[in-house]
């Protein structure tokens, strides 16, 4: 008897087809389910995401809103990508870098890193998502390695960058070792579409288009080692159901088989843009849908960290935090050497939300939300499944406010004008109060005193 594939289409495709067929009753017990903050199976997940009446969404929007409160609370995790190479030898249909496009590619030197880094901490980035495509002679492991060894060795007036997740192709064993002995924060990579057939369209040809290789990255970064994984589907390539279904199953398989699932889940999504069009692409998600995908996820793993990218407007940003997404980049250039082109030409941004890194923490905490550079638990070891403990506890909530609350102090000592700094204080003093224990905020006043005496980087 041969072993399915963990994710077999018969199988995902029943599951969506019986989910149309359940009741009122069976409705509203997934519903308090989720609202007593239990997760959702994968049926459970096809039910809801399957739902539009309007009365049902409503109350989906308002459960994951009171998840993300209670689990989250304001706190907003920021980060931004650095692209170090765009030379790429896959041909995915829907992507800018693909081989047959015909542009000045560029990898960066490691002075240009720096320049690159240099910039990106000025913003005040502690945390940054390294970018490349995949070239195993130009871009091999090696060079890999060495961006981030350089980036970790950077030192600046006010600190350095403390956690550098990597989005690279899917590779070996050994390879994801050699990452995890230089100490990558999350090992991030999309999926793009959980649906091989359409996996295998888009992917038009190079070693991406293999659908198995891909789909067992993350097994392969877990043998190795490394604990804390992110995934993520492209939304748009194919019926967003499937691939929401598709995100749960691949959790819950490294679940099962590594006692732990996805750190942290994207969702990036295909827009209508230039040579993208609801004719080459008919699963384009609306505004709408792609509420209810976040809201249904964080519903579905309250635990797991949901992260949006700059792609998205300053509108839809402000909804999606409310309803679930808890890391956002800010500031972000996506092309290599982009913040130093920025720098010299004064360019604009070529992203949805184009507001500099200091624009969208302004307005982040005018919206009530504290922005957190915090890079604690990667730091402290609270990695895999000793994270996964400490947030199905709840325990996470005594460290990640006390954190934040820390890492916005520091940020506006050292990036902030008087303006800033001022909103920035009230954030601190309306919510330190939140910290529930008395010992944790004696902590945490006596490291806000210490910050303003000089001292950086304290975390719990
Ligand atoms: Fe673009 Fe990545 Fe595909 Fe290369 S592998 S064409 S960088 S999506
Ligand atoms: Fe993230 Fe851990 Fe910091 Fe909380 S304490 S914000 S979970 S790194």
């Amino acid at each position: 008897m041969t072993t399915k594939f963990f994710i077999d289409n018969e199988m995902i495709e029943k599951l969506l087809e019986d989910a149309k067929n359940a009741s009122e009753s069976e409705i509203n017990e997934i519903l308090q389910k989720a609202e007593n903050f239990q997760g959702l199976t994968e049926y459970e997940v096809a039910v809801l995401i399957n739902l539009e009446d309007k009365k049902y969404l409503e109350r989906i929007f308002s459960i994951a809103k009171k998840i993300k409160q209670n689990i989250y609370g304001e706190r907003v995790v920021m980060f931004a990508p650095i692209y170090v190479s765009d030379y790429c030898i896959n041909k995915c249909e829907y992507c800018g870098f693909r081989c047959d496009n015909k542009f000045d590619r560029k990898k960066l030197n490691m002075d240009e890193l720096r320049e690159e880094v240099r910039l990106l901490e000025k913003m005040g980035h502690k945390r940054l998502a390294l970018e490349a495509g995949e070239h195993p002679s130009t871009n091999p492991i090696e060079y890999i390695l060495e961006c981030i060894d350089t980036i970790y060795n950077m030192k600046f007036e006010n600190g350095e960058i403390r956690r550098i997740n990597v989005n690279i192709a899917a590779t070996t064993v050994e390879n994801y070792k050699k990452l995890k002995d230089i100490e990558i924060g999350t090992y991030i990579l999309f999926q793009e579409t959980y649906h091989k057939e359409t996996y295998e369209r888009v992917h038009i040809s190079g070693p991406k288009k293999d659908y198995f290789y891909h789909t067992t990255a993350f097994d392969r970064a877990m043998e190795a080692g490394i604990e804390d994984v992110g995934g993520g589907a492209l939304f748009g390539l194919y019926d967003y159901r499937y691939e929401v279904l598709g995100l749960m199953i691949h959790n819950k398989h490294l679940e099962e088989s590594f006692g732990v699932g996805f750190h942290t889940i994207s969702v990036p999504r295909l827009c209508e843009a230039e040579g993208v069009s609801r004719e080459n692409y008919k699963y384009l998600i609306n505004d709408e849908e792609f509420k209810k995908i976040v809201a249904v996820l964080r519903l579905a793993v309250p635990y797991t960290g949901i992260i949006i990218s700059t792609r998205e407007t300053k509108e839809m940003r402000a909804e999606l935090i409310n309803l679930g997404v808890s890391q956002i980049s800010a500031g972000s250039a996506v092309e290599v050497g982009g913040y130093t082109l920025r720098e010299k030409k004064g360019s604009q941004f070529t992203v949805a939300d184009e507001r500099p890194a200091r624009d969208v923490i302004y307005w982040l905490m005018q919206e009530n939300l504290i922005p957190s550079f915090c890079t604690a638990c990667y730091r402290m070891g609270r990695t895999g499944d000793r994270f996964m403990q400490l947030a199905k506890t709840g325990n996470i909530k005594n460290v990640c406010l006390p954190n934040a609350i820390m890492s916005l102090k520091e940020f506006s000592l050292d990036y902030g004008d008087k303006e800033f700094s001022e909103l920035a204080d009230k954030i601190i003093k309306d919510k330190i109060n939140d910290i529930g224990n008395p010992k944790i905020l004696e902590t945490t006043k006596e490291n806000l005193q210490k910050l303003e005496n000089g001292e950086r980087d304290l975390f719990l």
